[in-house]
């Protein structure tokens, strides 16, 4: 009995040893299966390269914009049409924002600035994924911007004030300038616009004398020229980069979201400030990547935003160009 006893109590002792190190497991199995991990995306950056020059798209988050009231000259059913076609949603479209970091001839050189902590509370993901792609702000030497809209310069310089990029040299198209920092042209302006026309000021203010003003037309940094393309706004202007026999174009805001405005380049989003003339710009710029299979980034197109625009009819589609896992 007394055997009997002690194996039992040796049994019992066992069990009691091995009973907790069973419920850790199934607690630690229960903690991973809950991690709140599995909701996170990969870092918003994509490399890829051009000719010998790197390129790295840096995501922004997105903005939801309510689709009643978005197109000038489209009735509201064709507008859900299109929308419908390329599976978004037909009430709010959301609307991505895309800058692009260049590395080229030894300087660090970006495109746009993204939304920094002034947008929608979908948007301001870009210094995170400007760190996750290995870049420090600090280093930056030159910041091209396309044109002086919110979205493409707030991300220079946070609300408080604070200068996000000391060290870099700030170009800006002349004319998007001589619109924006005019008085005159404020004061003319309509109370709706007086906005951004305050937020020029409050970006470049500052650093007025330091902001260097190009005419579009000529090279900018080492394998990137200036385009001009007004209409979207007085200034606006893309960028062509190349080296040896690979291009790219970054079209800015030529067009607003490609579901829309790449299938539709006839449609006018009321961002354009310049309807007639964004429109001649937004065919006369697809038809030349078409024809020349020019490979292309638009601002507001789904990240990555890098593809070719094909011929479709009498608008142009946006062909996703093939993902590869390094450059
Ligand atoms: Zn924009």
């Amino acid at each position: 009995m007394t055997t009997i006893n002690r194996r039992h109590a040796m049994a019992a002792g066992a069990a009691a040893l091995a009973a907790p190190a069973i419920a850790t497991d199934t607690l630690v199995t229960r903690a991973q299966a809950q991690a709140p991990a599995a909701a996170a995306q990969a870092p918003g950056f994509y490399k890829y390269k051009v000719g010998d020059i790197t390129v790295t798209a840096i995501n922004d988050g997105f903005f939801a914009r309510p689709v009643e009231g978005f197109i000038r000259n489209a009735e509201l059913p064709a507008v859900q049409a299109a929308l419908t076609a390329a599976f978004l949603p037909t009430n709010a479209i959301p609307i991505p924002f895309n800058t692009l970091v260049v590395e080229t001839g030894g300087r660090l050189v970006m495109i746009d600035s993204g939304n920094g902590n002034t947008g929608a509370p979908t948007s301001g993901t870009w210094m995170a994924n400007f760190r996750a792609a290995g870049f420090d702000p600090a280093r930056v030497n030159t910041i091209l911007i396309s044109h002086f809209h919110g979205d493409h310069i707030n991300g220079l310089r946070l609300r408080d004030g604070t200068a996000v990029f000391p060290n870099a040299e700030i170009q800006v198209p002349a004319p998007e300038w001589a619109f924006w920092m005019s008085d005159e042209r404020m004061n003319q302006a309509p109370e709706g616009m007086r906005g951004g026309f305050q937020n020029s000021r409050r970006v470049f203010g500052p650093i007025a004398n330091d902001v260097k003003r190009f005419e579009p037309g000529g090279e900018v940094a080492p394998g990137i020229t200036s385009i001009a393309a007004y209409g979207h706004s007085p200034g606006h202007t893309c960028f062509g980069i190349a080296s040896g026999t690979g291009k790219m174009i970054y079209m800015a805001d030529t067009t607003n979201h490609p579901a829309l405005f790449v299938r539709n380049p006839d449609w006018s989003a009321v961002f354009d400030q310049d309807a007639d003339a964004a429109r001649a710009v937004r065919r006369r710029l697809l038809d030349m990547a078409a024809t020349e299979k020019t490979r292309v980034h638009f601002y507001h197109a789904p990240f990555p935003s890098n593809g070719y625009v094909a011929k479709d009819g009498n608008g142009y589609q946006l062909v996703p160009a093939q993902w590869t896992p390094s450059i």
